[in-house]
């Protein structure tokens, strides 16, 4: 199972892989911005993408989006970590397509339900 993990902190790509890790997925890329994932993405499908929704260059939101609109990696699931907790926020988020939402600070339980959530699918 491999994830590719899209977030502007690297101390944040940290605590996901780390958690990641501990549930077991060892087979992580990670990116820094929307951009970078795509490029990323560009090299080879993954299986689960976990995005930030604030980075410069492109944002999460905009990065689901055009994830979204590519045939070959359209169904990919996806999980949102973000510190934007407001209703509307997620509401968006979830119209552009992404499949479960994180606010951040999360504790490792909540990271390890939203993902096991999402590869039950
Ligand atoms: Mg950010």
């Amino acid at each position: 199972m491999r994830f590719l993990i899209v977030d502007d902190s690297s101390t944040m790509r940290r605590i996901i892989i780390n958690t990641l890790n501990k549930l077991g997925h060892q087979d992580v890329a990670e990116a820094g911005n929307g951009k970078e994932g795509l490029d990323r993405l560009s090299a080879g499908p993954v299986d689960v993408i976990i995005t930030d929704w604030n980075m410069p260059e492109m944002s999460g939101i905009d990065f689901i989006r055009t994830v979204r609109s590519m045939p070959e990696i359209k169904d990919t699931p996806v999980l949102m970590v973000t510190t934007n907790a407001a209703k509307d926020d997620i509401v968006e988020a979830l119209k552009a397509g992404v499949n479960s939402y994180v606010v951040k600070p999360f504790t490792p339980d909540t990271m390890k339900e939203k993902i096991e959530a999402v590869l039950a699918r």
